[in-house]
């Protein structure tokens, strides 16, 4: 039985249930082998980087499919589309209806796409944009036409989103990347306190002795002097609840950024994002509101190179008499 159920599986044919004496179950899934690699080629729901596969039922009886993100049933002859988040091993149950004691498991292996450069990143994500001009301090100018990833941006106090944005490309693939953690909680509507300032931090003109390096005068070059940093003022969602880091983000105290209590829905949402961020490797800096008190009203996050925090600096939590003094 298992030779003559075995020449079911002709060339091409990829996965098979071959159920001793239960001919009932047998079914193939033709257009994916066991082992095989998936790109990272395609944009999920949420404009995030994902690897599908399609395949065809081959069977008598409907089936269940069951990957880490979907559960379906299949009917015979249906082709399906299984795609994938999460880089490695991924595993595709397939249980027929009629005999579920012979679940059968495949994997397939999902891979990261090759690019060569940022700008190659960009295209991943379907990112539309122009090399920018050349400006001081900035690598890789690009202008994006927004929304970016399906995210627009509007500049804090403007009415107007923006229909382009100057940055680094770097920055836009991190703005890219940055948006999963945005739409998979409805956030599409992002306002910013601006990108590029050829500026020292904590203000000031950089002289001529700086170079991207650094300068050997007082100055050290922000972030934003290379635009490859954001300041962020709030979300808004798509039923227009807006989400204000000056009103709504509750300043930490004690544990770290990402370890406080809940303290209401706003302030949850808020630390959520920027703490999955940072979970997600997005950012190489993000101070918040806990940092001190020139960053009471957004966030700022950068990439600057070889740095990796989020928390805290290490003086005791900055108190706020203001008005946006929060005690929920
Ligand atoms: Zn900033």
């Amino acid at each position: 039985m298992r030779f003559v159920l075995g020449l079911l599986c002709f060339a091409g044919c990829t996965l098979d249930g071959k159920v001793e004496g239960k001919l009932a179950s047998d079914w193939q899934l033709l257009g994916v082998e066991d082992g095989q690699s998936v790109p990272m080629d395609q944009l999920g729901n949420f404009g995030q980087l994902s690897g599908c596969v399609t395949a065809t039922l081959r069977s008598n009886v409907d089936v269940r499919v069951t990957t880490a993100y979907q559960n379906l049933v299949v009917k015979p002859e249906q082709q399906i589309s299984l795609c994938f988040d999460d880089l490695g091993p991924q595993s595709i149950t397939i249980e027929p209806a009629n005999d579920v004691a012979n679940a059968s498991t495949l994997e397939v292996e999902l891979t990261e796409v090759a690019t060569n450069d940022c700008y190659d990143q960009l295209k991943l994500y379907q990112v539309d944009y122009e090399v920018g001009r050349e400006s001081e301090g900035v690598t890789d100018p690009v202008v994006v036409t927004m929304p970016l990833n399906g995210v627009s941006y509007r500049f804090a106090g403007s009415t107007n989103f923006r229909d382009t944005f100057f940055m680094d490309c770097r920055l836009a693939v991190a703005l890219a990347r940055s948006a999963y953690s945005l739409r998979s909680r409805n956030i599409f509507e992002v306002e910013d306190i601006g990108v590029y300032n050829y500026r020292c931090i904590g203000g000031g003109t950089p002289d001529e002795t700086c170079t991207p390096s650094g300068c050997s005068s007082s100055c050290s070059l922000s972030q934003h002097a290379f635009a490859r940093g954001i300041d962020i003022a709030s979300l808004t969602d798509a039923e227009g609840t807006r989400y204000s880091i000056e009103d709504d983000w509750v300043i930490d105290s004690g544990a770290g950024v990402c370890e406080q209590a809940d303290r209401g829905a706003k302030d949850k949402l808020l630390h959520d994002v920027i703490c999955e961020m940072n979970e997600r490797r997005i950012w190489n800096v993000t101070l918040t509101p806990n940092y001190n008190a020139a960053h009471r009203n957004h966030w700022h996050v950068d990439l600057k190179d070889g740095s990796d925090f989020i928390e805290r600096v290490d003086h005791a939590p900055v108190t706020y008499q203001s008005e946006h003094q929060h005690s929920h």
